[in-house]
């Protein structure tokens, strides 16, 4: 029997420094995993992966966009380096360099190769609001099973730490860098053509305002079979996770969810605003943070009482999640004045201002 060379453990790296070296595909999973876990994340990679680069971008993280250096693991101050370079030589070489100044580093195992694909397939999978905790036991399995993860930056990235999975982020960012959504389904039909099980993963459920319709139709037609593992949507989740029940006996008796991407009256917008102004439904706001001054304006002067209840829940599930409370006259400002930015979902009705106590 080999003799074993290591100790598995799990470190609190809750409000610890930790750097990790790279930030592709096989970076991500390790990067989200800490991020989730509080952990202060420095990134040191000349390239990195949409979803990274959309962190850093938010703050969430530090990224140095450029080459790896001997100094670095002593220099940026980390507790704990991960190697994670997707370059056997290079890891081998950061942790020599931690080792050499007294650092703990971590190079990450990828799991036992499984077995080959018989056929390609596509199966679209909701990864829920972005826990880990949050995605389905049968999202969860398709994902270990897959051979290619085609993901973006709302999905649960954390899961894939570990995985044998290549991943594929196609990340969209509001007004930012963005994948065609016929880019997307070409790499979808693509991946399964050469005999692979793909998972899409996304944010939420993937029929909520997330394309899965056109991902479906785009598989169907090149006759790849596509299966679909619902979702828990933030839609729902977002506000529970700030204790607002979208409805709630006395306070509502349904809820409307609506994207704000165009405020009214552009001529893409297709809602009827002063129909929802009078509906009496909870309106659930998503994609509704640069449009919020507009929507809410557009209500008022519907005739929706200004006092009514209001609540924006951003980042919702994740360990950045902030909360702002006001009314549907106040909350534009404050979510502005609390520089909250997308992703966030905001409530509009007597449930946005439940208190359990009563
Ligand atoms: N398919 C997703 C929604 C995609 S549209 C779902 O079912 O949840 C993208 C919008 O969803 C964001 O602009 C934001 O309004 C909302 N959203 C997604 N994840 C979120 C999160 N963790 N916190 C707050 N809002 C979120």
């Amino acid at each position: 029997m080999a003799r074993s060379t290591g100790f598995g453990a799990t470190l609190p790296v809750s409000g610890r420094r930790v750097l990790v070296v790279g930030a592709g595909a096989d970076a991500l999973g390790q990067v989200v995993a800490l991020r989730d876990a509080g952990a202060a994340v420095t990134v040191v990679a000349p390239e990195a992966v949409q979803s990274i680069a959309d962190l850093a971008e938010r703050g969430v993280l530090q990224w140095h966009s450029r080459a790896y250096e001997a100094a670095d693991v002593a220099g940026l101050e980390a507790e704990l380096v991960v190697a994670a370079t997707g370059e056997r030589d290079l890891d081998a070489r950061v942790a020599a360099d931690a080792a050499a100044v007294g650092r703990w580093c971590v190079v990450p195992e990828v799991q036992a190769r499984k077995a080959e694909a018989t056929g390609g397939s596509v199966v679209l999978v909701g990864g829920g609001p972005g826990d880990p905790g949050l995605i389905t036991v049968a999202g969860m399995e398709a994902v270990r099973a897959a051979d290619v993860v085609v993901t973006d930056r709302l999905a649960p990235l954390g899961v894939l730490k570990d995985l044998d999975v290549e991943v594929i982020d196609v990340g969209k960012i509001p007004r930012g860098r963005f994948t065609p959504q016929e880019e997307i389904n070409r790499i979808l039909v693509e991946q399964a053509q050469a005999g692979r099980r793909v998972v899409r993963l996304k944010g939420g459920d993937n029929f909520v305002f997330g394309r899965g319709g056109e991902e479906v139709e785009a598989c169907t037609a090149a006759g790849i079979p596509v299966e679909v593992v619902p979702g828990v949507t933030s839609a729902i989740a977002g506000p529970a996770l700030a204790g607002i029940p979208v409805t709630h006996r006395g306070l509502s008796q349904g809820f409307t969810v609506l994207s704000g991407h165009v405020p009214p009256g552009d001529p893409r917008s297709t809602l009827d605003w002063a129909a929802l102004a009078r509906s009496g439904t909870d309106l659930v706001l998503l994609m509704a943070v640069a449009t919020l001054p507009a929507i809410t304006e557009a209500l008022i002067a519907e005739g929706l009482d200004p006092t009514t209840p209001a609540a924006t829940v951003a980042d919702a599930a994740l360990p950045t999640q902030r909360v702002v409370r006001g009314d549907v006259s106040s909350i534009a400002a404050r979510v502005d004045e609390a520089g909250i930015g997308a992703p966030a979902i905001t409530v509009i009705g007597l449930v946005a201002g439940f208190d359990p106590r009563g």
